[in-house]
């Protein structure tokens, strides 16, 4: 399996928040629960949490476990020289992708869109968050879809509330944990069969909770997208368990759909082969 969605150091700086996580300690829970790879995420953004995690640092850790850790780049959209950075790391033989967005820029905003342009040259697909104050886009995704279609070559990979709400027609808004049967025609449900570029990754509460709240509609999501969704956990402190490597090996689904969503999406996406 591969785990496209992790963190590393320091999620928070101030005592009680989260210590975060040692790469010797992501890959020992790797060895654990029988995952081959992670892709790890850097977050250079203030927004969200009270610390950073460098890029530098997520490079360096994949430099020390080269088979087991898949490093991503993140670079802030308005940091000078933001394009020079991202095409300075990205010659790195290591990196993969772009992410996590966790800025609280709207989906659309001129200084992202710079980054999607420059990704999809640079082959990297991005993982963007939204949630709350860092809510990115509106009811019904209508910045995400303006990008898709202006960046075809840029892959989007949907993460948190904000987009996985959008699963079902009835998506209040409000970024919550909604527990009630999903409403088909849910504009995340659409955007992943209607664009190639568009993806998503199942990690978090966010992700766990839109796979597990209605198990019929699931079903039925699979089908349709089952080429297009990833698996990954979100795995950013130590102990942590969300119950998403037991869904991946015991939700009944065709053995084709498992192997793709486990991993084979990833490899083909991040070109891990
Ligand atoms: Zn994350």
């Amino acid at each position: 399996m591969i785990d496209t969605h992790t963190h590393l150091y320091y999620q928070g700086r101030l005592p009680g928040e989260l210590p975060g996580i040692r790469p010797e300690g992501l890959v020992d829970r790797m060895d654990r629960w029988g995952i081959d790879k992670c892709v790890v995420l850097p977050m250079e953004s203030p927004e969200y949490t009270s610390g950073y995690c460098l890029t530098d640092w997520v490079i360096q850790a994949g430099e020390r476990y080269p088979e087991r850790i898949v490093p991503f780049i993140h670079i802030d959209p308005r940091k000078p020289r933001c394009l020079g950075l991202i095409e300075h790391f990205a010659k790195h033989p290591l990196v993969r992708g772009f992410g996590e967005f966790v800025d609280s820029l709207w989906f659309d905003d001129p200084l992202r869109k710079r980054i999607y342009a420059k990704c999809g040259e640079l082959g990297l697909p991005m993982v963007f968050f939204g949630a709350g104050s860092n809510s990115v886009d509106e009811v019904g995704l209508p910045r995400l879809e303006t990008c898709l279609k202006e960046f075809p070559d840029s892959i989007f990979i949907g993460h948190g509330p904000r987009w996985w709400n959008a699963i079902s027609a009835d998506d209040d808004g409000r970024c919550g944990y909604p527990k009630a049967p999903v409403v088909e025609g849910g504009a995340a449900d659409r955007l992943l069969q209607e664009y190639d570029n568009m993806y998503a990754d199942i990690s978090s509460g966010s992700g766990y909770n839109a796979i597990t709240r209605d198990p019929e509609f699931t079903q039925g999501f699979i089908e349709r997208n089952w080429r297009k969704l990833l698996f990954a956990t979100d795995y950013l402190k130590p102990g942590q368990d969300m119950g998403h490597v037991e869904w991946m090996r015991d939700t009944p689904m065709k053995e084709e759909h498992r192997a793709a969503i486990a991993e084979g999406n990833a490899r083909r996406i991040l070109k891990l082969d």
